[in-house]
């Protein structure tokens, strides 16, 4: 029998109050929330910082002491333009666009929170000197590449080769992650140059083969967040059915694993989990919920939250990569046990997990999950279509620790929720929850 859960905000409460007190960590703050100048992704941690900043005032109201004085000190770290250099000369430069939308969507938050002119200034500022002499090259963007690169970059991504006017990233497709900065500049602008910049970049990426180019799977649903944002503004369903393909093709063409987290890029499943991209597959599930009232993204996003993300959230606040689960394919002979490759990405998802956890907290009311259970309260195993161990919407894992971690910890593995086939299964086990040492060293099997 199908049991309804509502969701857990007690919870949701414990993950933001340990999110908040990561970013008080010295990282985060004056003055070495600023990278250093020319960095490999100029504006990218400013901006997730500023965003983070701003999505934590959102949930709790609290400010973060870092944010202001950020704000007042940006002049001193940009140029007179109030964007990260390097200028804008002839080459584009893939990173330094894709850093720069989140240091836009920052300042758009910061502008929308509190009204601030500076804000406004600068987001107008830097969209005017960095992106709108970009318009028209989008076209030029380089598909043709050497399969050689395409398997290359580590977790942080690297600026790879020099091709057609364009400095290329390993992120694949990163360039289009500004999709979100710009259509948020659009929204509180209206300046209708943005609106045709913004159109020519998802013409042009939605027409790129992105499992074909080994696309990032975090810049894409990023994108995608974007395109619900245009339609949200525009009511034009070319930029829902837009938003539509990619979710799909991110849900059921490689972009996600049997824990419904990513894959870092399409076509690489010999890589790792990225919770930017968890975090995002659950906005846009509930956006396209939201624009559409189709069940089906509603309970995608319930799944993702409550599988996907239940181990990306360590615990000291922050959020790292894992591996990805995944039955064979091609010439990779797959991998069924869930674990911890990265303990955090301090620089990316872990600031970008703060406006997911806002974005969660605004949506808790269609967060609810079913489990299948007994008259008793126990939850009854199937098969699902993947061949995995489920309850309802939870998946069912086989975790196991090395017994000397557990006896040094104090901490023990939970009893079995339910037995199948001789298999001990429990619902994942949320790092979070768990100290340092049992995190690094769960191993959690996903049974096919
Ligand atoms: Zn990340």
């Amino acid at each position: 029998m199908l049991k309804k859960h509502i969701f857990d905000r007690a919870e949701l409460d414990e993950r933001i109050a340990l999110s908040y007190n990561r970013l008080l960590g010295d990282y985060y703050q004056m003055p070495a929330v600023f990278q250093e100048y020319c960095a490999d992704w100029p504006g990218d941690k400013e901006g997730r910082a500023l965003l983070a900043f701003v999505s934590h005032y959102k949930i709790t109201g609290k400010i973060n002491p870092c944010m202001e004085s950020l704000m007042k000190a940006l002049p001193q770290y940009t140029n007179e333009h109030l964007y990260f250099d390097p200028k804008q000369d002839p080459v584009i430069h893939e990173q330094q666009l894709s850093g720069h939308s989140w240091f836009l969507r920052g300042l758009c938050e910061h502008y929308e929170q509190f009204g601030d002119e500076f804000s406004l200034t600068a987001l107008k500022s830097v969209t005017e000197h960095l992106y709108l002499p970009t318009a028209g090259r989008y076209k030029a963007y380089p598909v043709d590449r050497d399969p050689k690169h395409l398997n290359e970059g580590g977790v942080s991504g690297h600026s790879a080769t020099l091709l057609d006017g364009w400095n290329l990233s390993t992120d694949v497709g990163c360039a289009f992650m500004s999709i979100d900065g710009l259509s948020h500049v659009y929204k509180i602008t209206g300046d209708k140059r943005v609106k045709a910049l913004v159109d020519e970049m998802i013409e042009v990426y939605t027409a790129i083969d992105k499992v074909a180019l080994r696309a990032q799977t975090h810049c894409t649903l990023t994108a995608a967040r974007g395109m619900l944002r245009m339609y949200g503004e525009t009511q034009n369903e070319w930029y829902l059915n837009h938003a539509k393909d990619i979710f799909e093709l991110y849900t059921a063409g490689g972009g996600m694993d049997l824990v419904y987290q990513n894959l870092n890029w399409w076509g690489r499943p010999n890589t790792w989990t990225e919770p930017c991209a968890i975090v995002d597959s659950i906005m846009v599930a509930l956006m396209l919920y939201s624009a559409t009232q189709n069940e089906a993204y509603r309970v995608m996003a319930t799944r993702m939250y409550h599988n996907g993300l239940a181990t990306a959230q360590r615990p000291n606040g922050g959020a790292g990569t894992d591996s990805v689960v995944y039955l064979p394919y091609g010439d990779f002979p797959g991998v069924t046990e869930q674990y911890m490759t990265g303990y955090e990405a301090p620089f990316c998802c872990t600031m970008r997990l703060c406006e997911g956890l806002w974005f969660i907290s605004e949506h808790t009311d269609l967060l609810w999950y079913a489990t299948d259970e007994d008259g008793d309260g126990k939850l009854i195993p199937t098969h699902d279509e993947h061949g995995r161990y489920v309850s309802g919407d939870i998946l069912l894992c086989e975790p196991s620790i090395d017994p000397a971690v557990e006896r040094d910890s104090g901490w023990k593995l939970p009893e079995a929720a339910t037995v199948a086939d001789g298999h001990k299964l429990l619902p994942l086990i949320k790092y979070y929850k768990t100290p340092d040492a049992v995190a690094v060293a769960l191993r959690q099997k996903i049974v096919f």
